[in-house]
């Protein structure tokens, strides 16, 4: 058995930052980064636009109090405003930190960091390095990393969390090189897991984005907090689906329709292509659905809308978002110079997760707390995002709430020891259930069959959602479960066999789809990204409140916490 004093899951932004700071505040603590990818290649590389804090450089108005409003007045209301608080008050800071590690950002023609407008966003606040953010914060931290004597285990598959009485004691992994079980005894787990955009059949997100850290929690008995808000990202490029940055709109880029009009003045008139996500794609969905979308002929009716960046010119283009018109060159052969994109919305982030307070505890309940586990960035909700996340937020809470996490980590893990548990009985389970894996002996192709739950998924749980389309899709999802026993592997070796990682993400899936479509059946209302039209009015008396949902074998419980509202009291949303 390993040992390491804290052990994170997650080599991301959220997790790199975190083990960084222990090792900061105390060198002596052995800290171990676990990752399925190598940390470089964790999803945090492909952000784009950028990194929201108020450092007034080019907009001298803004202040984290304004960064904190447009923050909650984008969560729909239901972000915790103590939490907010924290990431707009230390976001300027985190940004000089990370300059100071090596982040090479944009800069103004004064040296000072560039700053773009972004979505939601009432002030220019969204730091940037062009349109590979988090390529180079990534890569920066990772380097900072080694030089701190953090040990990285790449490629290692995290299987379960060990959690006995609310308490954690370490996790079971598998090497993918291999297939060797092994299991890491910790005094603290930290989960900086990421996303689960592969939950959906058309996401912005990277192949490993299965929700694992979001399943195992919630199989080991922890909650999991606003399931039912997912994000999808107004800007995905037509067909593929992955990401064009909301800062092509930032720098100037208009959304129009078949008839080419600018159709969110319909919509957002006074943000237009600048309002927040949820508001953005819905006006997006609603003009394909009116028939003003359009085909790849050109002709009108069709699946997309485009983004004409055309008006921008060659040199603004190449200059600010350089990799966005690399992509849509690359993938779809559009030249955005001298044609527009074609784009509709894409699964791109999850507002809830794994639920902590603002130290990054995880919590067991609505008023009890785990021992020895801690959570920060996608995967975790400290809900600065509530019901609608905010462009360059998100970069932000994994800097902010890792910095935070790893240093309440660095006090908690002083006053605790190694707990016992019975590693053997873990290790024949983890041996057991690959074992049964490997030798199933069905009719069913894996990956046939998680395209089939993608495809249920963005159905019943898509933009727009109604009581009969979720019910369905949660019947659908117990046949998918039966059908799971029918598949089969075609690989059965321990080499590298990426069908059997495939076969266990797919088991991460199908809980986190299920934990979304039960929270989202149960959320009677529409309130940020859950647009529902049976309930088309956010209703603040009887739903402002978080869900938790509990997931066991035999049917999931849904319960509900308090918002934290301190600051800035609800009211209606418009833009
Ligand atoms: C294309 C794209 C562009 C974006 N652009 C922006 C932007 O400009 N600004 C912004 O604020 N946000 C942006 N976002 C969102 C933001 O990038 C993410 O929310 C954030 O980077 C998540 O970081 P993280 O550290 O939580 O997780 P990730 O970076 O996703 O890392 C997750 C880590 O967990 C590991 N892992 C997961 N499961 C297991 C397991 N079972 N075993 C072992 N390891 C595991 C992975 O290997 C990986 O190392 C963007 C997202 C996408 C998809």
């Amino acid at each position: 058995m390993l040992q390491h004093d804290v052990v994170i899951i997650g080599g991301g932004l959220a997790g790199c930052r975190a083990a960084l700071e222990i090792k900061r505040l105390t060198p002596t603590v052995d800290v171990a980064v676990v990752a399925k990818t190598h940390p470089i290649r964790s999803h945090s590389v492909a952000a784009q636009g950028g990194i929201a804090a108020s450092l007034k450089n080019v907009d001298p108005k803004d202040s984290w109090e304004a960064h904190a409003f447009d923050t909650v007045k984008g969560s729909d209301y239901l972000a915790d405003q103590d939490a907010v608080a924290l990431l707009t008050q230390e976001a300027p800071d985190v940004i000089i930190d990370l300059e100071h590690m090596g982040v090479l950002f944009s800069r103004l023609e004064d040296g000072k960091i560039a700053q773009r407008a972004f979505g939601g966003h009432t002030h220019n606040r969204t730091c940037y390095a062009a349109d590979k953010t988090g390529h180079a914060i990534l890569h920066e931290l990772v380097n900072n990393l080694r030089r701190n004597g953090v040990t990285i285990y790449t490629e290692w598959y995290v299987m379960q969390l060990i959690l006995e009485d609310g308490e954690a004691k370490g996790i079971l992994m598998y090497r993918i090189e291999d297939g060797k079980l092994e299991i890491i005894r910790s005094k603290v787990v930290m989960f900086a897991t990421g996303g689960y955009g592969r939950v959906f059949n058309t996401t912005s997100n990277d192949y490993a984005s299965t929700g694992d850290g979001l399943a195992m929690s919630a199989i080991a008995g922890v909650p999991l907090e606003d399931m039912e808000f997912v994000q999808f990202h107004p800007t995905g490029l037509y067909p593929v689906g992955v990401l064009i940055s909301e800062a092509v709109r930032g720098e100037g880029a208009y959304l129009i329709n078949s008839q080419g009009r600018r159709f969110m003045e319909d919509y957002a008139p006074s943000r237009m292509e600048l309002a927040p996500r949820d508001i953005t794609s819905r006006a997006i969905t609603l003009e394909i659905r009116a028939g003003r979308g359009v085909h790849l002929d050109g002709s009108p009716g069709g699946p997309f809308v485009y983004l004409d960046l055309r008006h921008m010119g060659e040199e603004k283009i190449m200059s600010r978002v350089p990799f966005c018109w690399e992509e849509a060159h690359r993938l779809v052969g559009v030249d955005a110079i001298y044609e527009p994109m074609p784009v509709r919305p894409t699964a791109h982030y999850c507002m809830g997760g794994i639920p902590v307070n603002t130290q990054g505890r995880v919590r067991l309940s609505g008023d009890r707390l785990t021992e020895g586990f801690f959570a920060a960035g996608e995967c975790a909700c400290v809900s600065v995002h509530g019901a609608n996340r905010l462009g360059s937020n998100s970069l932000l809470e994994c800097v902010v709430y890792g910095r935070i996490t790893g240093r309440n980590i660095a006090s908690y893990v002083q006053d605790r020891k190694f707990s016992d548990f019975d590693a053997q009985a873990y290790l024949e389970g983890a041996k057991q259930r690959i074992e049964s894996l490997l030798n199933k002996k069905g009719t069913i192709r894996l990956g046939a069959l998680r395209q089939q739950f993608q495809d249920s998924m963005a159905e019943h749980c898509g933009v727009f959602r109604t009581e009969a389309l979720m019910k369905e899709g949660l019947a659908q999802i117990e046949q998918f479960k039966a059908q799971y026993e029918q598949a089969y592997l075609d690989d059965q070796g321990s080499c590298w066999n990426t069908e059997l990682i495939e076969a266990m993400e797919l088991q991460s899936i199908m809980v986190v789809g299920e934990m979304i479509l039960t929270s989202a059946l149960n959320r009677k209302e529409s309130r940020g990204a859950h647009s529902r039209e049976d309930y088309t009015k956010r209703d603040d008396p009887n739903f402002l409140k978080h869900t938790l949902a509990y997931y066991s074998a035999a049917g999931i419980d849904v319960q509900y916490m308090p918002v934290v509202i301190n600051m800035f009291e609800p009211k209606e949303r418009k833009y």
